[in-house]
């Protein structure tokens, strides 16, 4: 049996090494000429259960508490597990008290721990929450290694093109094309994340630290190279033009109000991802016209994309009579 997966951004990728892992062989095909062209390119990176608890359901915790684990076996040596830190300024402290009420897996620090944990904000905060448990990585590093594990494992990739391989038929579709879904499934709808990349040599940081607001919540995510990723913004459209002014200006204020050497950074890069989204916010395997489909993983891709590749393998592998493998649809060509 060989399954197509269509998209190949993180939930692509992450299927494809849940399935390839059991022994079915795989291919993927892409629109774009290179894997990660969607949203996928453009997170954070946050394998950060306990703090999206703090907004999203319980599942959101569960179902991403095995994620670094996963990531750090499908793409070994990319995951940072240094924990993140929530920090916010004096005249919104109750910023924190709130964040903290409804989520777990903390430990307060003061203002000298904060030190400790990340020297250059020394003395500019009072107190902050730590997520000890926390991890994050590189989106682009961590699906580029992923890629090379999927290749190694004789995966096959057909890149920039939306036509199908004639070569092979295929027992099962599984779509994984994240925000183009919209159009074709009921209840889907985008949420537009903007973020942008700071480059300077002034600060360093060792892991994500979010800065609470009342308005314009933000957060910075280190990376190598002296780049920081700030983000990211939650509205409700799926329009995927330019990062706004209004938004570049608001990320900056912030970055500034953490550290002010972020002033004198580069702005080196920004982008816009659409996250899919259901109306819970949480993320499904959908049964799908020749097989199943990934879909809805709002801004919980890297986190969530492991869990539902496992939830994927169970059903494709569990089904005694699958549909897709009886379907007389089911034929080369019949693909849409
Ligand atoms: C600013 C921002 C910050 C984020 N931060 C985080 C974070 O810190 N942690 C986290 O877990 N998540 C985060 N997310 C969420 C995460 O990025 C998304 O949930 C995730 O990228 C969705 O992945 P996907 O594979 O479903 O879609 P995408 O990454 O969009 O991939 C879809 C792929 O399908 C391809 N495609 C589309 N149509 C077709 C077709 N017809 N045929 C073939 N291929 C097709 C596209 O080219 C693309 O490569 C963030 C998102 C944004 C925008």
């Amino acid at each position: 049996m060989t399954v197509l997966i269509k998209g190949a951004g993180v939930a692509g990728l992450a299927a494809a090494f849940e399935l390839s892992r059991r022994g079915i062989a795989v291919e993927v095909v892409d629109a774009a000429e290179t894997i990660g062209a969607g949203a996928s390119s453009y997170a954070g990176g946050m394998l950060a259960p306990y703090c999206e608890r703090e907004a999203a359901d319980e599942a959101v915790l569960t179902l991403g508490l095995s994620s670094a684990d996963w990531w750090e076996e499908a793409a070994p040596g990319e995951v940072i597990r240094r924990g993140t830190l929530i920090i916010a300024a004096g005249r919104d402290s109750g910023e924190l008290d709130r964040f903290a009420a409804r989520t777990r897996g903390y430990e307060w620090v003061g203002g000298n721990a904060i030190g400790e944990l990340e020297p250059d904000l020394a003395g500019r905060f009072e107190r902050a929450l730590f997520f000890s448990e926390e991890a994050h990585l590189d989106p682009r590093k961590a699906m580029a290694g992923l890629y090379a594990a999927l290749v190694e494992r004789g995966v096959r990739f057909h890149l920039g093109s939306a036509d199908l391989p004639s070569e092979t038929s295929y027992s099962a579709v599984v779509e994984c094309t994240g925000a183009a879904a919209i159009a074709t499934t009921s209840g889907l709808r985008g949420v537009r994340g903007e973020m942008l990349f700071l480059e300077t040599s002034e600060i360093s940081l060792s892991r994500p630290v979010r800065l609470l607001h009342p308005r314009h919540p933000l957060y910075i995510v280190p990376r190598d190279s002296h780049r920081f990723m700030v983000g990211a913004t939650m509205i409700e459209t799926d329009d995927d033009g330019p990062i706004t002014a209004r938004s570049v200006m608001e990320f900056l204020n912030a970055a500034y109000a953490v550290h002010p050497a972020f002033g004198e950074a580069r702005l080196v890069e920004t982008g816009v991802g659409i996250r899919p989204a259901f109306a819970d916010n949480l993320p499904r395997v959908l049964d799908h016209d020749d097989g199943f489909a990934i879909a809805g993983m709002h801004r919980h891709g890297f986190l969530l994309a492991p869990a539902m590749a496992r939830q994927l393998a169970e059903r494709l592998c569990g089904a005694k009579h699958p549909p897709f493998c009886t379907s007389p649809s089911f034929r080369q060509g019949a693909i849409q």
